[in-house]
This record gives C-alpha cells, sequence and structure tokens, in this order.
C-alpha cells in the first residue's frame, strides 16, 4: 500500500500536533508555514492555560479534559516539552455562580474544589487580596506555548516529517475530483489530503475553493513584565486579572485569560492593567513592565472549535480553533485518526465545520 501523503498549511500548535499525530500513524507529512521563524502567530502570544472550565458545555467540556489528559502523556514522550500543571485558582464569578460552576464541573468529574480564604491564601500566600472564597482546579495546567510548537514539530520532524518554513500557501489546488495539493510559490505541492490550520488565516485560504468560513479574530493585549523571584504558585484568575509567571520569572497578565481589549491607546491600556498587576501581588509592587502583546484569537462564531472535513470537498480537511493551546492534542490525535481511518471519534462530533459553512 502506498503511504498517504498529506500537507499541513500552518505551524502553530494546531498544525504543530497535527503533524505530530499524523506521522506517528505512520503518514508522510509536509508542514508549510509562510512564516521563517517557527511558533505560530496566535499561539505565541497565548495566555496559554490548560483547562476545561470556564462555563463551557458538556461536549466542549469533554474534548477539553481528553485534551488534558493527553498533555499528561505529550510531556513524557516528546523530548524538551514541559507542562507545569501548577493548578488554578479562580474567584472572578459572583459567588452563588462560582458555587454553582464548582458543583456542575465536578459532577463531570473534574478535579475542582471551593476553598475558603485560609486554604487559598496558602495556595497563593502573596496574593494582597486574597478571596474569601474561591474555586481550586489542582489539575489545571500551562504550557509555554511557542516553545511547545518547537518541541512538537522537532519531534514530528524527527519521525519523517518535512517542516517547510517561509513557504505560503497561495491557494489550494483543485479539480473535479477534488483538492489535489496546495500552490506555492514554487508551484503545486499535491497531496491526499490537505489540512488548513492557518489559525485566523484559514478562512482566506479555504476562500480559494469557495469555502466560506466565518470566523472572527479578536485581539487581546497581555502584559508582561520583568523577572521577579517567585511570587506566585500557579495560575491566578481574579476578577478583571488573570495573572501568571512564566519559567523565566516573568508575569503574564490580561483582564481575563483572552487578553484585554486593548482600546485605542494601547500603551495606556497596557500600563493600566500593569498597575493592576502591582497592587495585586506582594512582592511585585516595584516589577516593571518589560512590554505587551496583542494576540488575535482565532474565534468561530460559535466559540467552539471547527474541526474535520468539508462535505463536498474531497482531500479537504480544516481545523481552527481558541483555547488551542489547551485543544491541541485532542484535535491532532483524533484529526490523525480521522483522516487516516475515515472513523469520527464521537468527542468531535459535535464540531465539525458544517455547522458554520456557506459556500459560494
Ligand atoms: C491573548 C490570547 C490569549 C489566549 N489564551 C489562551 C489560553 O489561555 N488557553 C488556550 O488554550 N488558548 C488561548 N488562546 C488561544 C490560542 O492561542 C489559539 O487558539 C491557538 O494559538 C491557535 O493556534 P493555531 O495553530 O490555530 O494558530 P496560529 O498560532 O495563528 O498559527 C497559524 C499559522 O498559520 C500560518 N499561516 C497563515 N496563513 C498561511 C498561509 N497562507 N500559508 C502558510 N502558512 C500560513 C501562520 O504563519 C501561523 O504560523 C489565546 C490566544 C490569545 C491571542
Amino acid at each position: 500500500m502506498t503511504q498517504k501523503h498529506v500537507i499541513v498549511v500552518g505551524g502553530g500548535i494546531i498544525g504543530a500536533s497535527f503533524a505530530y499525530h499524523l506521522v506517528k500513524s505512520g503518514v508522510r507529512v509536509t508542514l508549510l508555514d509562510e512564516a521563517k521563524e517557527r511558533g505560530g502567530v496566535a499561539t505565541p502570544k497565548s495566555w496559554a492555560w490548560i483547562n476545561a472550565s470556564w462555563g463551557n458545555a458538556e461536549p466542549y467540556f469533554r474534548l477539553r479534559q481528553y485534551a488534558m489528559k493527553l498533555w499528561q502523556g505529550l510531556d513524557k514522550v516528546v523530548p524538551g516539552l514541559q507542562v507545569n500543571w501548577c493548578g488554578g485558582l479562580l474567584w472572578d464569578l459572583p459567588e452563588d455562580e462560582l458555587k454553582a460552576y464548582v458543583k456542575q464541573q465536578s459532577s463531570w468529574g473534574y478535579d475542582i474544589k471551593l476553598v475558603g480564604g485560609q486554604k487559598a491564601r496558602r495556595i497563593e500566600p502573596n496574593l494582597t487580596e486574597p478571596p474569601e472564597i474561591a474555586a481550586h482546579a489542582p489539575e489545571e495546567g500551562v504550557v509555554e506555548p511557542e516553545h511547545a510548537v518547537t518541541c512538537l514539530l522537532a519531534a514530528a520532524e524527527q519521525k519523517g516529517a518535512q517542516v517547510l518554513s517561509g513557504v505560503r500557501a497561495i491557494r489550494l489546488a483543485e479539480d473535479g475530483e477534488g483538492i489535489k495539493g496546495v500552490m506555492t510559490d514554487d508551484g503545486v505541492l499535491e497531496a491526499d489530503d490537505v489540512i488548513v490550520a492557518a489559525g485566523a488565516a484559514s478562512p482566506q485560504i479555504l476562500k480559494t475553493v469557495g469555502v466560506a468560513l466565518p470566523l472572527d479574530a479578536p485581539p487581546g493585549l497581555l502584559v508582561t513584565s520583568e523577572p521577579a523571584p517567585e511570587l506566585l504558585q500557579g495560575l491566578v484568575m481574579a476578577p478583571e486579572l488573570h495573572v501568571r509567571q512564566r519559567p523565566d520569572g516573568s508575569l503574564i497578565a490580561g483582564s481575563d485569560f483572552g487578553g484585554t481589549e486593548p482600546g485605542s491607546d494601547p500603551e495606556a491600556t497596557a500600563e493600566q492593567l500593569f498597575t493592576k498587576v502591582k497592587a495585586m501581588i506582594r512582592g511585585a509592587e516595584n516589577l516593571k513592565m518589560a512590554g505587551f502583546a496583542i494576540g488575535h484569537r482565532p474565534t468561530p462564531p460559535d466559540g467552539v472549535s471547527v474541526v474535520g472535513r468539508i462535505m463536498g470537498k474531497t482531500g479537504l480537511y480544516v481545523c481552527v480553533t481558541h483555547s488551542g493551546i489547551t485543544l491541541a492534542p485532542a484535535l491532532g490525535e483524533l484529526g490523525a485518526l480521522e483522516i487516516l481511518e475515515d472513523e469520527r471519534d464521537p468527542l468531535l462530533k459535535p464540531f465539525g465545520p458544517d455547522r458554520l459553512l456557506a459556500r459560494k
């Protein structure tokens, strides 16, 4: 039997996960990304919380929960990959909603508990105004997203994938039977299947074969501090301020994990946000802001992932999502299975692209 060849367009966390899982399953993989540097576009600008919580409907919760389980295995088999299972402390909801939320999520098997002020202070001793009640989810974690992409791509290459940086997909190549490959500046690259995993740029690529995928890309601003000594133990989700500490000691924060609306003066927005960070954490009072970044979150209009084949377009698969850091292992693994075996895992069923597609 000839080896199946799959082209992955996009080398952010989603494309990297597809490449890794496909090549592991014996597929010949070519990943191309228009950027010369590895890491993605939205991916390096992410807060990178790995979680299943946050008010999600059950099918989406289940997909995220599965992804968390896969991350736990991935950091053991992908060289250099490190997930910090530091846990999350969250109290950015009114008390009654917080209680209902913890009750619902724990009834679904999520390790999340209500904690009082004393316990919250033990979990995060440096909060200047610790909560009197909070939700604590010890199994939540975080990856440094750019590093995770580098590790996944290196592992994919090590297994035989070809990763082409600085190669742009100009359009998809189609004939009467379906998608045949990708047009690049050097001509058409042919494949049995093409996966469009180009984040916020995915609709432009799909449009070249008449597929109109609606997608929002709201901006989110995150501030970072200069490196500091250890101030936080895990992820902190306070009202209007989500903050965590990175391995180099720097703090990274937004008014929520998806970043702050930058407004007309992003610099002023960043300064205001940073003032709140300094006020929130004992020991951060004299920290300097190192900078801020604005990322655009690829967000389908109903807020959940778009993953699957496109009806009437043989050889075309798409994967675009918000929460891509959390979801990448699940989407990559289950997507690879679908491409290879034509078998759609029940976890993916609600997230097919056809629910959103219109065709010209
Ligand atoms: C501020 C912010 C905070 C976030 N917080 C979280 C969080 O806490 N937890 C979480 O799970 N998620 C979070 N997200 C969302 C997450 O970062 C994204 O869902 C994820 O990074 C999307 O990955 P991607 O690979 O689809 O896209 P990208 O990282 O954007 O990668 C797409 C790639 O496609 C390439 N490309 C585009 N067009 C072409 C073309 N024509 N030819 C070739 N290559 C092309 C680009 O160069 C890019 O490398 C956050 C996002 C932002 C912006």
